[in-house]
């Protein structure tokens, strides 16, 4: 038994699961390695508390400030280790500073990601830098609630579906707590991830990874994996098999193709991402390091966003700006028909073989006046426009 009829509909938040008094919802993974909620029938107690949490069923309210800036952290080590400007990384350092906690996803000793909470500077390097896997929620949001009980403040980070999750699940506005939801493409099966990983493995396996490692010297962006014998193995972020196959959506969540929570209205206090356009809108402002864009949506979100103003650049945008070249801002990503044949093959193949083979495919089938648009992110990446 499930809550929501079809997978399209559910997007993995944990709502339901931390909620459930009488721990009768499982998350279970299905066959493309998404998690969803399965429900005991003999532990249910048919209090309905999980149809009640559920974003979907019952959307969280919204906050509409619209405040745009692009913003870089002045600090460099800070930019240099985050995926856009390091935005992320100053609001969360402002909370831990007045003894607050921060959740956010990371990447635990077997490479999975999942979200974690951390209460300091050494543990927060390993929430920074952007994952492109879904993050398993697990019963964070139960020990986030006690904690803002006890009145601590708590800084939540996740995608729009997470974050509608975490709000729902709470039920009622805590002035302790700052979220902050990314600009989000969609997210890729943890057992995708999982495979590549171990089909990069030879007999040294992968003990980390970055998705997205800034260079000092030079402009491009590369994907790295460190091995257990110590080699590093980097690809150019846009050519790596996985990048390719997560842009081009052969494995992102059922949900992503019709998100519920895009647009410039949102339950979070803040959002940032990639400020992709900033090189046509503000030429002075923009270097080769990566800016932010920002989108405070509350009060509460412009009072924490100013009391970080001295540590960031800042210049004022418009939603306009940011949604160019970053239309998952706006709308959700597209359905790629080649995704049915990727689940098919993948079971044969290996993962970057099949990348390889349908984005060939994708290409060839595509008319002349359609190639651009497709793959205008992945080419802008290549072409370093962007970061
Ligand atoms: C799956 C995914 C798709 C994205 N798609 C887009 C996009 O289309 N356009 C765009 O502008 N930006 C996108 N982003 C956001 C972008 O990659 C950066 O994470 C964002 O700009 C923050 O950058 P930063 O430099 O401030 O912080 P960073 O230090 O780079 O990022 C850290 C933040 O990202 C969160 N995070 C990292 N991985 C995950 C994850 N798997 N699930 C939930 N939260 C995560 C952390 O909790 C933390 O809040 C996406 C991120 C993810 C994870």
């Amino acid at each position: 038994m499930v809550i929501l009829k079809g997978k399209k509909n559910c997007s993995g938040c944990h709502a339901c699961f931390n909620i459930c008094p009488a721990k009768a919802i499982e998350m279970q993974s299905d066959e493309e390695g998404f998690l969803y909620p399965a429900i005991s029938l003999n532990k249910c107690i048919q209090c309905n508390q999980c149809e009640n949490v559920c974003p979907v069923l019952h959307k969280p309210s919204t906050f509409s400030m619209d405040l745009v800036f692009g913003c870089f952290a002045e600090n460099k080590e800070d930019r240099m280790s985050s995926s856009s400007g390091g935005v992320f990384a100053v609001l969360a350092r402002k909370i831990l500073t007045v003894g607050g906690i921060v959740c956010g996803a990371a990447l635990n000793d077997n490479l999975e990601v999942e979200h974690i909470i951390v209460d300091n500077e050494k543990e927060l390097k390993r929430i920074k830098g952007t994952k492109y896997v879904q993050s398993r929620i697990g019963d964070t949001f139960q020990k986030l609630k006690q904690q803002l009980n006890t009145g601590r403040k708590v800084l939540f980070s996740g995608t729009p579906c997470q974050v509608a999750g975490l709000k729902k699940y709470l039920g009622k506005e805590y002035e302790n707590l700052l979220c902050v939801d990314l600009i989000c493409h969609g997210v890729p099966s943890p057992e995708v991830w999982k495979r590549y990983l171990m089909e990069l493995s030879g007999k040294n396996e992968v003990e980390n990874v970055f998705f997205r490692k800034k260079q000092e010297n030079n402009n491009i962006t590369m994907m790295e994996y460190y091995f257990s014998n110590g080699e590093i193995k980097k690809e150019v972020y846009g050519e790596s098999p996985y990048i390719k196959g997560f842009i081009q959506n052969l494995y992102v969540r059922p949900s992503c193709f019709e998100c519920q929570f895009k647009g410039t209205k949102r339950c979070s206090d803040i959002t940032i991402g990639d400020f992709w356009s900033i090189k046509e809108y503000h030429p002075d402002f923009s270097d080769d390091y990566g800016t932010s864009a920002v989108i405070i949506h509350s009060e509460k979100g412009k009072q924490w966003f100013e009391k970080c103003n001295g540590s960031m650049a800042i210049v004022k945008a418009t939603t306009k700006e940011v949604a160019c070249w970053n239309e998952c801002l706006l709308q959700s990503t597209k359905y790629n028909s080649q995704r049915e044949v990727f689940f098919e093959q993948w079971k044969d193949k290996s993962i970057a073989e099949v990348v390889l083979e349908l984005s060939a495919k994708l290409q060839e089938t595509k008319p002349q006046n359609e190639k651009k648009p497709l793959f205008s992110k992945l080419k802008c990446f290549v072409e370093n426009k962007i970061r």
